[in-house]
């Protein structure tokens, strides 16, 4: 046995985190794949990785030193289960399993529970960075024990993207912690990515500015505190001219979103949760919007605002965009505070013991969401640990007070002119919520007794009470049942 550290499929990401492993000092990797033609392929292309190439499972763990210690990187799912049943057959206790795919939580603590049984460690964890962060640093979202940590952490450290001269990795927490949180990130990513679309939606339809002008917008704003790997890739993608057409590629591209179903979990376990995280489900819901063509067929049929005369700016346009990059800022803040209220939520509900400050520090290197505005989330927790909602920190309470004139001047202007903005004006009515002294939830509960004897509480005194609808419309106090 020679390797300190094996890898088990050798698809795109898989062969790009054995090359990364492979280029840290002190690293000997095993490799194995299921069909033998891709690991011969990786070895023939990378002799300078010295990979220790492996062609069953059995040799696989005879080739590692103990502790054993192998990262899946398989397709998710049976895949997943398929290896993890290969590898308990060829590993003892003590040694240390790691799934790298992108795993469902609960697949993983279900997972974990299982090795557990046998005195194998199973460590879920989330990679994020795709092909290019798995080769040259990825951002790593490690769940699992305190036992496993202790070995896994140095070489996770020495292969992890470095931002601000910190390794972009932590130990997340126990079982499942750590694909729960990459989840999150991806919802993050998700209203992340629509929100900027929105906010190029609107400047196109109220300036009529072209991609390549609005790219040059984009690049502007990359400068300044919307600094981060979306905006910068936004210009990219906005400059570029199809060869074909000489069009911008964006009016070339079909526009139907795809999705892998990372953010509609994030949703839906929001939802679960009971954490309102509508910015993010929105976008869920925007993409998938966008990807049914039958419904979308009926375009014409629905009338819209009459916009002939064009949409009435207010400004000039410089400063309409200025709006526009305010709304989107607000807009953003919302996203990122929903995102980390549903790690508090998951952490609470599951028993983890997730350091929220810690996890916004590793997303700032290696990942999609990584931008500078992640700096400002780990000092809002340095500050106050428990904080119940990220955007009442004060940092962020300043920004929303500088943005939010602009981010209702562009909400409305996007409703009154037709342009859909889901998540600016999803995120504004969530402000808007928080907000509020009192809630029309007062009415809500008045409806649910009145139809289905729900009981509800009162401002002015405890107790729990139900109001007689069908008979004299007196009240009585009901027995509190929970
Ligand atoms: P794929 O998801 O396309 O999976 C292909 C790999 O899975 C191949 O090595 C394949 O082996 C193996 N595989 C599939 N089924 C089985 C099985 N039953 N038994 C053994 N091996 C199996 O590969 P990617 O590299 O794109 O992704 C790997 C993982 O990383 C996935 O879980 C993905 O979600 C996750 N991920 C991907 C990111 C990305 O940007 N692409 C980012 C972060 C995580 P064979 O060659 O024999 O078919």
């Amino acid at each position: 046995a020679t390797a300190n550290i094996g890898v088990v499929g050798l698809a795109v990401m898989g062969s790009n985190l054995a090359r990364n492993l492979a280029s840290r000092e002190g690293n000997t990797v095993a490799i194995f794949n299921r069909s033998a033609q891709k690991t011969e392929h990786l070895v023939a292309e990378h002799p300078e990785a010295g990979f220790v190439a492996t062609s069953s499972y059995e040799d696989f763990a005879a080739s590692l030193t103990t502790p054993r210690t192998a990262i899946i990187m398989v397709k998710a799912g049976a895949g997943t289960d398929a290896v993890i049943d290969e590898l308990l057959r060829v590993f003892e206790p003590g040694d240390i399993i790691v799934d790298g795919g992108n795993a469902l939580f609960t697949d993983t603590i279900r997972r974990e529970k299982t090795v557990r049984e046998t005195g194998i460690n199973f460590v879920g964890m989330g990679v994020s960075g795709g092909e290019e962060g798995a080769l040259l640093g990825p951002s790593l979202m490690p769940g699992g024990s305190d036992e496993s940590w202790v070995t896994l952490g140095p070489i996770l450290k020495s292969i992890a993207a470095v931002a601000e001269g910190e390794p972009c990795v932590t130990h997340i927490g126990h079982d499942g912690a750590g694909h729960f949180v990459k989840m999150v990130h991806n919802g993050i990513e998700y209203a992340d990515m629509q929100v900027i679309a929105e906010a190029y939606d609107i400047i196109r339809h109220a300036t009529g500015y072209s991609p390549t002008q609005i790219a040059d917008v984009f690049a502007e704003w990359n400068r300044g505190e919307l600094e981060s790997y979306l905006i910068e890739i936004t210009a990219e993608v906005l400059r570029q001219v199809d060869s074909d057409t000489n069009l911008p590629l964006v009016d070339i591209v079909l526009d139907q979103a795809g999705a892998k179903g990372t953010g509609g979990w994030t949703a839906q376990t929001a939802i679960d949760l009971g954490v309102p995280a509508s910015g993010i489900a929105e976008a869920v819901f925007a993409r998938s919007l966008s990807s049914h063509p039958e419904q979308r067929a009926t375009a014409g049929v629905l009338p819209g605002p009459d916009t002939s005369d064009g949409v009435a700016l207010m400004d000039e346009p410089e400063e309409f965009i200025e709006k526009v990059r305010r709304a989107l800022y607000a807009s953003k803040i919302v996203a990122y505070s929903q995102g980390f209220d549903i790690i508090r939520a998951g952490a609470a509900h599951y028993g983890w013991n997730i350091d929220l400050g810690r996890v916004a520090a590793i997303w700032r290197g290696g990942c999609i969401i990584r931008a500078r505005f992640l700096n400002r989330i780990t000092e809002a927790y340095a500050q106050t640990p428990d904080l119940p909602v990220l955007m009442t920190a004060p940092f962020f309470v300043d920004a929303l007070t500088g943005a939010q004139n602009a981010w209702r001047n562009i909400v409305a202007l996007s409703a009154a002119a037709g342009i859909p903005a889901p998540v600016f004006s999803s995120s504004l009515a969530y402000y808007d919520g928080l907000r509020a002294g009192r809630l029309p939830a007062a009415l809500i509960q008045g409806q649910r007794d009145f139809f289905g004897a729900h009981t509800y509480k009162r401002i002015d005194r405890e107790g729990t009470f139900h109001t007689l609808w069908s008979g004299d419309r007196s009240e009585i106090e009901a027995v509190d049942t929970h």
